[in-house]
């Protein structure tokens, strides 16, 4: 078994699905990456154990409790990051 912290699959997840709805701003490695971690450092880690290898679905990750936290800091990540890129 390892732990693993829930929280980093499910701001990725959300990150995909609000920037695939942007066309307006930088989507590079550097941006995204700058926006998963602003996101991640202002929300509480969630760990759970698994085994290794083991993944969560989509759907899963979507049931999650907290999305709606996560949302809002995908959210406020997008608009800090694009605001001043270090691209
Ligand atoms: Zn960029």
């Amino acid at each position: 078994m390892e732990i693993y912290n829930l929280q980093e699959d499910l701001v990725e997840v959300i990150l995909d699905e609000k920037l695939a709805e942007r066309s307006d701003i930088c989507k590079c490695d550097q941006c995204q990456v700058d926006m998963m971690v602003y996101a991640l450092n202002r929300l509480p880690s969630r760990y759970v154990s698994k085994k290794r290898g083991e993944t969560f679905s989509r759907l899963e990750l979507a049931d999650t409790q907290g999305r709606t936290s996560v949302l809002a800091a995908v959210v406020s990540a997008i608009k800090v990051v694009s605001e001043s890129p270090r691209h």
